[in-house]
């Protein structure tokens, strides 16, 4: 058997966002982190013996990422937070603990957690999309990773298809 891979690296795929994640009975403090992406597509050869054209999965993994880039991430599925629209800003509340940022600085994401797992599998399916719509039949896997400092990192893989 014989397998195939590109990898697009982190140094170029850079975001800085603000964060909190909310764990058991705690919800950590407002602070940010300077995270790395990096994105590895699995699959056959097309006609060109490309996997995926580098230029192309570059420019999809930017854009993607600058969707993120210096914004507060908060997440739509938490149970344990509280955001609304009020006026020009979102409020996010945990207990009697209370953030309002305004609208355009904040991205709402439909994940229950920002954490690098959750942020990895976001940014995977908005890849997956993108290689939907331009009918990528040859790719059998994705995987992207997300590292939020040094040496702490997590990866999402997912199959998309049967082995051939
Ligand atoms: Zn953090």
């Amino acid at each position: 058997m014989r397998a195939y891979k590109v990898v697009v690296e982190k140094d170029y795929l850079v975001f800085a966002a603000g964060h909190f994640i909310t764990y058991d009975n705690q919800c950590e403090a407002l602070h940010g982190h300077n995270y790395r992406v990096r994105v590895e597509l699995e699959g056959d050869l097309d006609e060109n013996t490309y996997v995926f054209d580098f230029v192309e999965l570059k420019r999809i993994m930017r854009r993607l990422v600058d969707e993120i880039d210096h914004k507060m991430l908060l997440p739509l599925e938490n149970r344990h937070l509280t955001v609304s629209e009020e006026g020009k800003g979102i409020r996010v509340a945990y207990r009697d603990r209370e953030y309002l940022f305004p609208r355009e600085d904040v991205v709402l994401l439909p994940i229950p957690n920002t954490t690098a797992e959750m942020l990895a599998t976001h940014l995977a399916g908005r890849l997956k999309k993108e290689l939907a719509a331009r009918g990528a039949e040859n790719l059998t896997a994705l995987a992207v990773e997300v590292e939020e400092s040094f040496g702490q990192s997590a990866w999402y893989r997912e199959e998309l298809r049967g082995a051939s």
